[in-house]
């Protein structure tokens, strides 16, 4: 890509995200010079995809928006908040309109979340996409909190909606129209929810959803030997979605399905009412939905 690849990056990748003042050098030099304060530690992550345009699959913009939102929400998670991003790029040819709405997706959730992009890599070859961020946490911040039996499990909001969209993207389901856009919204547009994890997640064991509930909660507790039991009626839904649950094995659905950046957190039943209380200021819909046991295994109690 040697005689476009400036002018594709200028075009496309100088200016995405937020310009913030701890980027001394961006996209454009040899490499970023960023200048974080001093006596913190620095959390990096990456994440990779290998688009496939041809797939029908999610467009170039939603791509972005689950690239970015899932590699800050891993920033999040290590508790720190993200700062900067970088983007290393292999596609087989210059396609613009590929690179249009990946940059505007990418755009959109960096700004949001006031994440400057300042680097990358641009070559030639197979689809490829990698997403590095980097975030900034104080120093001396003590381990995350475990979980123990008699905790509580919640979750941060609606449960399934991105597994039963994935079904229907790949054709295995034929949603009808109201609920297909609601589905699919939830899938093309994740909030990464850096906030949330930045105030609860000292205080709580947290995981994402995208493989699911079940074995979210199974990774959490199973290092230390515990498992869940579930309240079946308590799990949340969109009301739209509930009726197509049928059709792909029930309720059941909504602990095996991805449910995306939505959360698990497991909280002691002490701190329930004080948890309860950050959710609501910071206008999280928390739901109980749980109990951790000594029982390895996570269950539904109907
Ligand atoms: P070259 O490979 O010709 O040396 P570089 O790889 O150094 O060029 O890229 C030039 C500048 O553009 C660098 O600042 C680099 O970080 C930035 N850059 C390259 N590709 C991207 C990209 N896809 N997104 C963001 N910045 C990029
Ligand atoms: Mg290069």
């Amino acid at each position: 890509m040697a005689v476009t690849e400036f002018a594709l990056i200028d075009h496309y990748f100088a200016r995405i995200g937020a310009t913030r003042p701890d980027v001394v050098l961006g996209v454009g030099d040899d490499g970023a010079l960023l200048a974080p304060p001093t006596g913190g530690e620095l959390v990096s992550a990456s994440r990779t995809l290998h688009p496939d345009p041809a797939s029908g699959g999610q467009g170039p913009a939603a791509l972005a928006r689950g690239l970015a939102a899932g590699v800050l929400t891993d920033i999040a998670l290590a508790r720190a908040r993200p700062a900067w991003a970088t983007l290393a790029l292999s596609l087989p040819a210059v396609d613009e309109s590929w690179l249009e709405g990946f940059a505007g997706g990418l755009d959109e959730v960096l700004g949001a979340a006031d994440v400057g992009l300042v680097g990358g890599d641009t070559t030639r070859g197979p689809w490829r996409v990698t997403l590095g961020a980097h975030g900034q946490r104080p120093a001396g911040k003590p381990a995350p909190r475990r979980a123990w039996a008699g905790d509580l499990v919640y979750v941060s909001g609606e449960l399934g909606a991105q597994g039963l969209a994935l079904l229907d993207r790949y054709g295995e389901i034929q949603l009808p129209r109201g609920a297909r856009d609601l589905a699919h919204h939830a899938l093309d547009h994740p909030r990464p929810p850096l906030e949330a994890l930045l105030a609860l997640a000292d205080a709580s064991a947290v995981a994402t959803l995208e493989d699911g509930l079940a074995p979210a909660l199974a990774r959490l507790l199973g290092d230390h030997g515990l498992g869940a039991t579930l309240y079946a009626d308590s799990l949340p839904a969109a009301p739209e979605l509930l009726p197509f649950l049928d059709w792909v094995g029930g309720r059941d659905f909504l602990l095996s399905g991805s449910s995306g950046l939505t959360l698990a957190m497991v909280v002691t039943a002490d701190d329930q009412a004080a948890f309860e209380g950050r959710c609501a200021g910071l206008g999280l819909a928390c739901h109980w939905v749980g109990l951790v046991e000594h029982q390895p295994g996570v269950r539904c109690d109907a």
